[in-house]
């Protein structure tokens, strides 16, 4: 059986408990590797590795790093097929999503940063006849990045990709539950020339390895994409330290749709925003609101839509809907299904393990989509996130109504409004509490644009020059005139 080993200082290494952890298919419930259960002493080695690198990466040429980026970029395009079967395999996704989405963000976190590098400017600002100050923005040192298992690839290159652009080394720690596409990655940064060291992964529990790296007093930065409440934790250790701390956290995203709505895109995008991926995305729109005028024919239309969608083996091209990441979380999902009716909801369609599934996946972790109604804000489904394909629908009868629900999480990552009237998509836009807002759209992300949640979705934004200037420090050097 294929056993996933640590990459540090160029070389995949055992762990140093010398312990192995299942990794399992979540569409079969069949182990399908190992993986080595990394901790704190394997990120010393890691961390003692990114910063012996540090010194000859941060000196080399920009212009050599981007080279060296876009290799890495070339090397994902030419393995797409082989990088999207195994991202399937883990994580449960449908393949044609991992070819759609993941594989090719992947390929565009390299290229978009190997290139922003060269672009990158720095400011100056004179102080009358007196001075001159220009700002320096330096690599840091040793990043520690950790990503969760919903995007695997697609959120680890997010981190890699503009921390060693900046100069950085880096040690990741991606999530246990999905190891397979990062031990591939690291394996294609080794060919394409990336000095060891420069990138470095441990594997393991998030409460060992991932907390080691965000307590160790040599990683200077940490980049997390994960829960709210590991968000909490990697700030309790990483808060004394000091460090520079990037959070991109959990979403309980709003989907408002105005009676004045394009149906015709509003429906078939929502169904995307609601259910692809499972749901465990943490841009879903997991809340939707539907102005009551049109309430009937968007949940008619809706309903419709979320009965046809095609659950299945995730390695058949044609299946739009996979397996839940694993039994524990569709537990925690379908939990939430039964609390919505204890709370008074109606499951409209869904909320069932589905039958007939194809001979190879019928041990896998499956759940219907769901779409529950009869529930208001304050109740449990709409405040906590469920991360499934389960979404909540509600009537509201103005745009203040409209403003009052989305806004009563304590989450505020992104949200989606629909309407032809242009003056009320910005005025909704401008009162909703999200650090990303779509309008008639969902998830069409342009990687300059600043990224990150409001509220307990997140700290700091990343994206772009928002990226780099997160990856780097800045230092003012006055000269006096
Ligand atoms: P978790 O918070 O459980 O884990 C995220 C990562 O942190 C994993 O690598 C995990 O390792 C690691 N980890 C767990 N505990 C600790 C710890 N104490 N210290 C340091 N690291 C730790 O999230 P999930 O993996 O369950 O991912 C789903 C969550 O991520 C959802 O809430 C989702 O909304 C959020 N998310 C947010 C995004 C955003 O951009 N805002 C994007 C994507 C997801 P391991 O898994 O091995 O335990």
């Amino acid at each position: 059986m294929k056993r996933i080993l640590n990459f540090i200082d160029g070389q995949f290494r055992p762990p140093a408990s010398g312990r192995y952890l299942p990794n399992v298919e979540p569409a079969t419930g069949r182990v399908i590797a190992e993986i080595a259960d990394g901790g704190p002493e394997d990120v010393d080695a890691a961390v003692a590795a990114a910063s012996r690198a540090f010194e000859g990466w941060r000196r080399t040429p920009a212009e050599e790093r981007s080279r060296l980026l876009l290799r890495v970029a070339d090397l994902i395009e030419a393995n797409f097929d082989e990088l999207a079967r195994l991202e399937s395999e883990d994580s449960g996704k449908p393949i044609a999503l991992a070819r759609r989405m993941d594989v090719p963000r992947a390929i565009l976190n390299f290229r978009f940063f190997a290139t922003a590098i060269l672009h990158a400017e720095t400011s100056a600002h004179m102080t009358d006849d007196r001075a001159l100050n220009y700002t320096l923005r330096q690599p840091l040192g040793v990043a520690g990045l950790i990503s969760p298992w919903n995007l695997p690839l697609y959120l680890l290159t997010w981190k890699i990709a503009p921390a060693i652009a900046a100069g950085n080394t880096s040690v990741a720690k991606p999530s246990e539950l999905t190891p397979m596409t990062a031990d591939r990655l690291a394996a294609l940064i080794a060919e394409a020339g990336i000095p060891p060291g420069v990138v470095n992964v441990v594997h393991g529990p998030g409460a060992s390895a991932g907390r080691a790296l965000t307590a160790h007093p040599k990683v200077p930065l940490i980049s997390f994409t994960g829960g709210t409440k590991t968000g909490a934790d990697v700030m309790t250790h990483a808060g004394p330290l000091f460090k520079k701390v990037s959070l991109e956290l959990g979403g309980k995203n709003p989907n408002v749709v105005f009676a004045d709505a394009d149906l015709e895109q509003a429906v078939p995008t929502s169904i995307q925003s609601s259910f692809s991926n499972q749901g465990e995305i943490c841009l879903c729109g997991s809340r939707l609101f539907v102005e009551r005028p049109i309430y009937d024919e968007f949940l008619d239309r809706f309903l419709a839509a979320t009965r046809r969608l095609r659950i299945g083996d995730p390695l058949d091209p044609a299946t739009e809907v996979g397996a839940l990441v694993s039994d524990a979380h569709r537990s925690k999902v379908e939990g939430y299904v039964a609390l919505a009716q204890e709370e008074g909801g109606r499951i409209l369609t869904g909320g069932k393990r589905p039958a007939n599934l194809p001979e190879r996946v019928r041990g896998g972790w499956f759940l219907e989509p769901t779409v529950i109604a009869g529930l208001d804000c304050s109740k449990r489904c709409l405040q906590e996130e469920i991360f499934g394909p389960v979404v909540t629908i509600t009537p509201f009868d103005s745009p203040e109504e409209a403003i009052a629900y989305a806004n009563s999480t304590r989450y505020g990552l992104s949200a989606s409004v629909w309407t032809r009237d242009l003056q009320k998509a910005h005025r909704v836009a401008a009162a909703l509490e999200s650090g990303t807002v779509w309008v008639n759209t969902w998830l069409l992300r342009d990687l300059r644009v600043p990224f990150g949640g409001m509220k307990e979705s997140g700290v700091g934004r990343e994206g772009g020059f928002d990226s780099l200037a997160f990856f780097t420090e800045a230092k003012n050097v006055c000269v006096k005139l």
